[in-house]
């Protein structure tokens, strides 16, 4: 019976042992990912730099919304021509709003 309880306690602290492990070389990779992520922002997010341009984040190119000139992903992009002009959106719907205004400029007071 004590040989039992020996093996239960030696099995019990193994096993604390390897998750504290386990944790720590977690958390250590967290810390360099997040060093090569602060690295990387550095690298494209430097002013003094004239070959980043300062919309590019994360390798994703930011444009600008033409009814609501907020920034966005370009992948998000809704893509219109209106009144001869290639026009980008944030979403369908300020494309909607955009065209409706396009249409009827005379309906605003
Ligand atoms: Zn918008």
């Amino acid at each position: 019976m004590r040989f039992l309880f020996w093996l239960a306690l030696i099995g019990l602290v193994y096993f604390a042992i390897r998750s504290k492990l386990k944790a720590a070389q977690r958390n250590m990779q967290r810390r360099e990912a997040a060093q090569q992520a602060a690295q990387q922002a550095a690298q494209y997010g430097n002013p003094a730099n004239p070959s980043s341009p300062a919309s590019i984040t994360g390798g994703e190119t930011m444009i600008v919304c033409s009814h609501c000139s907020v920034y966005f992903p370009a992948s998000e992009a809704v893509r219109a021509t209106i009144a001869g002009k290639e026009l980008v959106f944030c979403s369908t719907q300020h494309h909607q709003q955009h065209a409706q205004q396009q249409a009827a400029p005379d309906s605003a007071p």
